[in-house]
């Protein structure tokens, strides 16, 4: 059986061979990762797979690799420092103004590089109800609270009457603006988001965001394409979230097409990340410089629309930092450089420059979400 033939989730090692997306000689090293990790992989995502190209961008996202096994020191099972932050059960407080809630941790594909890869999985099941209350009674209480991020594992698995659920709650909080919902589904499984899951999606009064993960252009598909338009026919508004991954999206040409396409998805980029300390994950990440160079060549190429911004999740819980390349170097006499995005400097001269500094020195280190 080819790939595109496929019509079943793959969840198993040997789905994977008897789907052609492995050859039989690794079921070892596969079946060794599968005990660890797990697999996942959706029919909207095999029929993508060239299985003639051994370096296929989308089956390295989702086929095991013997390297997930080896563990660098600085790796950690909570890159992003989650538990650190975590008040209640299943939520995040990490920035005053917004947390995180984990509503499931299972999702409808299983990323080889996750950042919460030693968390999520079948069988990790759903935030309890209990838990899901406690977590809206400390949103309640806590008035500085105006965003809320539905995150997991893809919370969009969820059924739409639990979705709507989950929103209509926090929507009852007057302090509660914004609802922002990560999610993978609108590429892994575009059937799945119906308009039913649209609109369990909005609340009346509230901004709706939908953060879509997707790595590489080929899967933002004419399907895909559809379930973003259906949201965005519900009143999301939507912006995407990928991560920089050698061998999949790091070189300049197939990052500039995954954000045009975006764009044409009507997904405004948002993130590149930076790949977290996750374990097993040291063979996916590129260095920093590089994600700098590509970013240089990003601006160069893609006008602001179409431009993410390219974040670190700083290890311990300590938020995400842009981490892009720096634009202007500015001197302590005003005298300030500033390189055009074709890598030209220029000279800026800052009559301001004093007042400037007086600012910046009375302003705290800020991050973002
Ligand atoms: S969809 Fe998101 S949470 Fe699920 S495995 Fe992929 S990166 Fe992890």
């Amino acid at each position: 059986m080819t790939s595109g033939s496929q019509r079943r989730r793959l969840t198993s090692p040997e789905d994977l061979v008897e789907a052609g997306l492995a050859g039989p000689e690794r079921l070892p090293e596969l079946e060794a990762v599968a005990n660890h990790y797990a697999i996942g992989l959706t029919p909207a995502l095999a029929a993508l797979v060239r299985p003639e190209d051994p370096a296929d961008p989308i089956a390295r996202q989702f086929v095991p690799d013997a390297r997930e096994l080896i563990r660098d020191p600085a790796e950690r099972d909570d890159p992003i420092g989650d538990d650190a932050m975590s008040p209640v059960n299943g939520l995040v407080h990490r920035y005053p103004d917004r947390v995180l809630i984990k509503l499931v941790a299972v999702c409808a594909v299983y990323c080889r590089f996750c950042f919460r890869r030693e968390r999520v999985g079948p069988g990790s099941g759903t935030l309890s109800a209990d838990d899901f209350a406690a977590a809206v009674d400390y949103v309640r209480a806590h008035e500085g609270i105006w965003e809320v991020i539905l995150t997991g594992g893809d919370p969009l698995t969820l059924s739409p009457r639990r979705i709507a659920e989950a929103t209509q709650a926090l929507a009852a909080i007057d302090h509660v603006k914004v609802l922002r919902w990560h999610t993978r589904l609108p590429v892994a499984a575009p059937e799945r988001v119906t308009k039913a899951v649209a609109r369990a999606l909005m609340a009346e009064g509230k901004t709706t965001v939908v953060a879509v993960h997707a790595n590489h252009a080929r899967e933002l598909t004419e399907s895909a394409r559809s379930a973003c338009r259906r949201l965005a026919a519900e009143g999301a508004m939507l912006v995407s979230q990928s991560v920089l991954l050698k061998g999949v999206n790091d070189d300049p040409e197939t990052l500039i097409d995954l954000m045009r396409a975006f764009v044409e998805a009507r997904v405004k980029p948002y993130y590149l990340h930076h790949g977290d300390l996750a374990p097993g994950t040291t063979h996916w990440r590129v260095s920093i410089p590089r994600g700098q160079e590509l970013m240089r060549l990003l601006r160069a190429r893609l006008s602001g629309l179409a431009t993410p911004t390219y974040v670190l999740d700083i290890p311990g819980g300590h938020g995400k930092a842009p981490i892009g390349p720096q634009w202007i170097h500015c001197g302590e006499d005003g005298e300030h450089v500033v390189t055009d995005p074709q890598g030209i400097r220029h000279g800026y001269a800052d009559r301001l420059g004093a007042d400037s500094a007086h600012i910046a020195d009375s302003t705290a280190v800020e991050t973002v979400n």
